[in-house]
C-alpha cells in the first residue's frame, strides 16, 4: 500500500501487534505518520479542543485557554458550546492541507478518517456521560453533521468541499444546511483581530433544512480552527432552525 502523502509504499506487515491496533493503521506511512502533532486529550482544551501544553501557562486557566474566555465574555457564543481537534497545525499538515485543497486530492481524507471517527466516539462519550448526570435526559440522539460550506466561486475552484469530505469519513447523514452567501476575502489577509471583530455572518440556513435543524444537536464539520469565528458565524446562521446546541470539530486546531 502506497502512503497518500508522499507516496513511498508501506509494507503491510501483519504481526500480532498491527491486527490487534487495526485503529493504528493509516494511508500514511510510518515517516509521515510522525512528523503529525496529535493533541492529547488530557491536554486539549476544554472548549476549543487546542493544544495547553504548548501554550504559556499564563494564558491558560481551569484548562481553558485566553482565546476561549474572551469569547465566552464577547456574549457571541451564542448555542455554540465547544470544538473538537485532532491535530496542532504545524508545517507539515500545512502541506498535507494544500496536497487537499489544492489539488483535489480528496482522497487524503481516507488518512484522517479513523482518526475522524475516534474522536467522533469521544465526542459522542463525553455527551452519553454529561447525560447521565442530567436528571431530564433530553439530549440522548445523534448528532446532526453540517459542514462548514464553500462559496460557489471556491467551490467552483477546487471542485470538492474539504469539510463535506471529512464529514463523510464518519459514516452518518449529512446535510448540507448552511451556504456561504457572501465571498470573504481570504481569511489570511485580515489581522487576528479583524477576524475576532467579524460581525456579520456569510453563512445562511436554507429553509428547507429548518425542520431539520429543531431540537437537533448539529457538529459543525471543517478542516481548521483558527480563531473560532467561522465556527461561531455558522452557529449563529443555524439558530433560525432552533437546535439544542451547536458544537464542531475541526480536524486541526491552528
Ligand atoms: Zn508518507
Ligand atoms: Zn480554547
Amino acid at each position: 500500500m502506497r502512503c497518500l502523502f508522499c507516496g513511498a509504499d508501506q509494507p503491510e506487515v501483519l504481526t500480532f501487534r498491527t491486527l490487534l491496533l487495526a485503529e493504528d493503521k493509516t494511508g500514511f506511512c510510518r515517516s509521515c505518520r510522525e512528523q503529525l502533532a496529535p493533541i492529547a486529550v488530557q491536554n486539549s482544551c476544554q472548549l476549543c479542543g487546542r493544544d495547553l501544553s504548548i501554550l504559556d501557562p499564563k494564558l491558560v486557566h481551569e484548562h481553558i485557554c485566553y482565546d476561549c474566555t474572551q469569547w465566552k465574555k464577547s456574549g457571541r457564543n451564542g448555542l455554540y458550546e465547544k470544538n473538537y481537534a485532532a491535530y496542532h497545525y504545524n508545517a507539515f499538515i500545512k502541506d498535507i492541507l494544500n496536497q487537499f485543497k489544492f489539488r483535489g486530492d480528496s482522497v487524503l481524507a481516507d488518512g484522517f478518517a479513523d482518526e475522524m471517527k475516534k474522536i467522533f466516539r469521544r465526542i459522542k462519550k463525553e455527551q452519553r456521560l454529561k447525560n447521565s448526570f442530567s436528571l431530564f435526559r433530553p439530549h440522548d440522539e445523534e448528532y446532526v453533521l453540517v459542514p462548514i460550506p464553500l462559496s460557489m466561486k471556491r467551490l467552483a475552484e477546487r471542485g470538492f468541499n474539504q469539510a463535506e469530505v471529512l464529514a463523510e469519513t464518519l459514516d452518518m447523514p449529512i446535510l448540507n444546511a448552511l451556504t456561504r452567501v457572501k465571498h470573504e476575502p481570504k481569511q489570511s489577509k485580515k489581522t487576528r483581530s479583524e477576524r475576532l471583530l467579524m460581525r456579520e455572518t456569510p453563512f445562511h440556513l436554507e429553509n428547507e433544512y429548518v425542520s431539520f435543524i429543531l431540537g437537533k444537536k448539529v457538529l459543525l464539520i471543517d478542516d481548521i480552527y483558527t480563531t473560532g469565528a467561522t465556527m461561531r458565524l455558522a452557529a449563529h446562521a443555524l439558530t433560525k432552525g432552533n437546535p439544542l446546541r451547536v458544537d464542531s470539530l475541526a480536524l486541526i486546531h491552528g
